[in-house]
């Protein structure tokens, strides 16, 4: 089988490519093992920027309204309306059954393949893929976007992670991410490295703004999804399990009191992910695939639909190192302050003078959530 584009993993940037791409001509095949309704470790709030860029695309999920992000620690918060209109929590798996309900209308194939080698000439990028472990077939296209993921396996073995050496992938996916999906509780402490959690409950939202408790060791935060729906991720530095990250919040677990779980608890990290490069001849990495920083802003979605967009428009104008600076122009806002915000805050004294500053300097807390929030191109 042959394609115009081979997008390696379904998940909301690789379906946003394979979109854009019916939207420029061409013709997308994706590749995606996991069967049925795709459910991950996230969030969940979708930034104004990013909640326009589906709609764009005639995605148009249900969700909670969002009207701002309010930090808060200790007894003090300051809070920051979105200035691009609302931004909207979503499920995952109401975002993965929209973008799947899309890309059936739109006629794009995708095959329950995982992708284990990339081969390519100055012509054609090869695919060898498995097929439930067994090896499937290998599939030909002009161009391959490679979304498939935080610990992406084809960023490895094409040699563009900053931190890894290249590795052949053979299937190495299923085992490292999945390692990192369990959530599993652990006292390791590993500095610099960063992981996030996260579990329902199903109670009435209390507002409509994404809340980020600031602890010492770690943020809580949570995003209502639905009427009767309210996610929360923690983030830290160390891998402990949810109620033990969740402990350094009270007030938080004063409101989930008595809440129904509603979900198990998932997770992923290391979470700082860096590339050299975001093109490899023919071959061009989008979403997480192509670098991460961290989820404490809540980005990662509408970043990587704006990679979904600018990768396609590169390869419809046959000209692949154009994106590199198309991504470099959409990231370069996300990774300067959320590197910031993460360097600010390691420091026990960062932490405990983030939210009262934020509060005393409401322009500034306001002209950094909108400048996170603004459509990104
Ligand atoms: C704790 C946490 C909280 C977060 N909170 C938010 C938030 O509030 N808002 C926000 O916008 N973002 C948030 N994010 C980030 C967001 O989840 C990611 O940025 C987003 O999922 C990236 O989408 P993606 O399509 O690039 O990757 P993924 O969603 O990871 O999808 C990758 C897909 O590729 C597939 N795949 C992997 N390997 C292969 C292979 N070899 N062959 C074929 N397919 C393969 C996988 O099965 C998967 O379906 C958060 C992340 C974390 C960890």
């Amino acid at each position: 089988m042959s394609a115009d584009v081979l997008v390696i993993g379904g998940g909301p940037v690789g379906l946003a490519a394979a979109l854009y791409a019916v939207r420029s001509g061409l013709e997308p095949v994706v590749l995606e093992p996991r069967a049925g309704t795709i459910d991950k470790a996230c969030g969940e709030g979708l930034m104004p920027g990013g909640l326009q860029s589906l709609l764009e695309l005639g995605v148009d999920p249900q969700g909670y309204e969002l009207h701002g992000i309010r930090y808060l620690a200790r007894g003090r918060f300051a809070e920051a309306d979105f200035t691009a209109g609302p931004g909207r929590g979503v499920r995952r798996t109401t975002l993965h059954e929209a973008l799947s309900r899309a890309v059936a209308e739109a006629g794009i194939e995708v095959l329950p393949l995982e992708a284990a080698e990339v081969t390519q000439d100055d012509a054609v990028v090869q695919v060898r893929t498995l097929d439930s472990a067994r090896p499937g077939p290998t599939l030909t296209a002009s161009w391959v976007v490679a979304a498939d993921g935080l610990h992406s396996p084809t960023r490895r073995s094409l040699g563009l992670d900053r931190d890894r050496p290249p590795r052949p992938p053979n299937g190495s996916r299923a085992r490292s991410a999945d390692a990192a999906e369990q959530g599993t509780a652990g006292t390791a402490e590993a500095p610099e490295r960063r992981y996030g959690l996260r579990q329902h409950y199903g109670i009435r939202p209390w507002g409509h703004h994404v809340e980020v408790h600031w602890g010492v060791h770690g943020e809580a935060y949570v995003t209502p999804v639905a009427d009767d729906l309210v996610g929360v991720a923690v983030l830290s530095k160390q891998r402990r399990s949810l109620d033990d990250g969740l402990a350094e919040f009270p007030q938080l677990r004063e409101r989930l009191d008595g809440a129904p779980v509603v979900t198990s608890v998932r997770g992923a990290g290391p979470l700082r992910q860096r590339t050299t490069r975001r093109v490899a001849g023919r071959v061009l990495l989008a979403g997480d695939a192509s670098g991460y920083v961290d989820a404490l802003t809540g980005e990662g979605i509408s970043l990587g639909l704006a990679h979904a967009r600018a990768v396609v428009t590169a390869i419809a104008a046959g000209d692949p190192e154009s994106y590199e600076r198309s991504w470099r122009v959409a990231t370069r806002r996300y990774s300067l302050l959320t590197h910031a915000l993460v360097q600010v805050t390691r420091p026990a004294w960062g932490r405990r003078l983030l939210v009262p500053a934020a509060a005393s300097l409401p322009p500034i807390f306001r002209g950094a959530v909108n400048e996170l929030a603004r459509p990104g191109r």
